[in-house]
């Protein structure tokens, strides 16, 4: 019997996880099955564009993992029972059920409206490519001079508004941020910032909270009325509430807790990555839901599946640090403000056009990654055992 690995969602953490593992693991001890609701691996780092009417290119999963032993299941998770190690699928029409002995848990996350009221009735958001693709629509509908406020000015809200306020210059585009503009970077990224908002004709709502969202704009904390045809929420992610359905430990986010190799601390044949997952990073502070975390938490989650499969003993460390925000500004401009391991920001700087072209090799080579796991080297060990049982027992 072969020991089953079963892996929810393909986005960046569980995409790389797959692929790492059928690197490892010999295809005659084990059995791998992808479970993802899209037929494609989706590069959500680019959702802006695609909102802005750009065209990106697809990844279909049965090609990235052709000829390497992992099996793509189309479907959606409905459930996980962490007790019987059982999901629960539907593929929109059928039920099914499917076991596992070790699971790889990286749902990713979905936009939070933070229980502000009118967020899920009336803004758009990029968290996912539905979502973004309903916005392309109706940005595309909108005539010169509609206003388009962006809600949040974190990284994604600032890769937002630049990208729709650069591709369509015929429009009246905000962003509200709570904070100062980009109050978390360097005085000189600021004052790129600024520039750049400024050189793009973006309205800057400087400590606006916003408190409702109606169908024609914004009410925001102290009473201001902001009028917008369309509003997009960019004011954070939350993760989907499967997780905190079973018997996992979840932390108060609904993200599962996991150790240091990314095993769950109440499961030990589950792990959790990317989003979907509370890990520590440098000086015990969560790790951010970004891929800069979620690809070399999966590095670490594939290897410690591995090296425990395989009896081995020295797990080895991945880099669960940071090294930079990479920010795009347009497609002409960005940002890279470079940080120290816990993500706060340092000295150095890059802006402009190169900066532009240095996030997109970034996002380009993450993309490039997943779409071809096979070309690396390859050392695939037998496993131990192929029971789960005995991984479970394994510290
Ligand atoms: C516009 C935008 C720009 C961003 N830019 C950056 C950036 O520059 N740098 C950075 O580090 N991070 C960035 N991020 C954040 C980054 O995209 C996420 O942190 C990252 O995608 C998380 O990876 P993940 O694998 O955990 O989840 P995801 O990439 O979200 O993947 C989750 C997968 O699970 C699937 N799934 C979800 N629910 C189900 C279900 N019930 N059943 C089956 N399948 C399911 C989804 O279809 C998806 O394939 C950005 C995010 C956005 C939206």
């Amino acid at each position: 019997m072969k020991h089953r690995i079963v892996v929810l969602g393909a986005g960046y953490a569980g995409a790389v996880a797959a692929g790492r593992l059928a690197r490892r693991l010999h295809p005659d001890d084990i059995e791998i099955t992808v479970v993802n609701a899209d037929t494609d691996f989706v590069e959500r780092v680019r959702m802006h564009q695609l909102a802005t009417g750009q065209d990106l290119k697809h990844h279909e999963l049965s090609k990235v993992y052709a000829g390497s032993g992992v099996r793509v299941r189309q479907a959606r998770v409905t459930a996980v029972d962490v007790d019987r190690r059982t999901v629960a699928l539907t593929d929109g029409r059928d039920a099914d059920e499917i076991a596992y002995d070790t699971l790889v848990y990286a749902l990713g996350s979905a936009a939070a409206d933070h229980g502000v009221p009118g967020v899920a009735e009336h803004a758009y958001d990029i968290s996912g490519r539905p979502s973004a693709l309903r916005l392309r629509d109706r940005l595309a509908q909108l005539p010169a001079g509609a206003t388009v406020l962006v809600v949040g000015g974190g990284l994604t809200g600032l890769e937002a508004v630049t990208e729709i306020a650069e591709a369509r210059p015929d429009l009246d585009v905000a962003l509200a941020t709570r904070g100062a503009l980009g109050d978390w970077l360097t005085a000189q990224a600021q004052r790129h910032l600024r520039g750049v908002c400024a050189r793009l004709g973006i309205t800057v709502h400087e400590h606006t909270d916003v408190a409702r969202v109606d169908a024609t704009g914004v009410v925001t904390g102290d009473g201001r009325v902001l009028p917008a045809q369309v509003t997009v929420w960019t004011a954070g992610f939350a993760v989907h509430p499967i997780a905190a359905a079973t018997t996992l430990t979840v932390a108060g986010t609904g993200q599962i807790v996991v150790d240091a190799t990314m095993r769950s601390v109440s499961h030990p044949d589950v792990y959790a990555v990317g989003d979907a997952a509370l890990a520590d990073g440098p000086g015990g502070k969560p790790l951010r839901m970004s891929c800069a975390s979620g690809i070399p938490m999966a590095w670490q989650a594939a290897d410690a599946i591995a090296i425990r499969l395989t009896g081995r003993t020295k797990i080895p460390k991945a880099p669960l640090r940071y090294y930079n925000q990479c920010i795009s500004l347009g497609r002409r401009d960005g940002l890279i403000q470079y940080v120290t391991a816990d993500d706060q920001a340092k000295r150095a700087l890059l802006k402009g056009a190169l900066a532009a072209r240095y996030k997109e090799v970034v996002c380009a080579g993450a993309a490039w990654s997943i779409a071809h796991p096979i070309p690396y080297p390859v050392r695939r060990h037998r496993i131990l055992a192929t029971r789960a049982e005995s991984l479970a027992a394994t510290p």
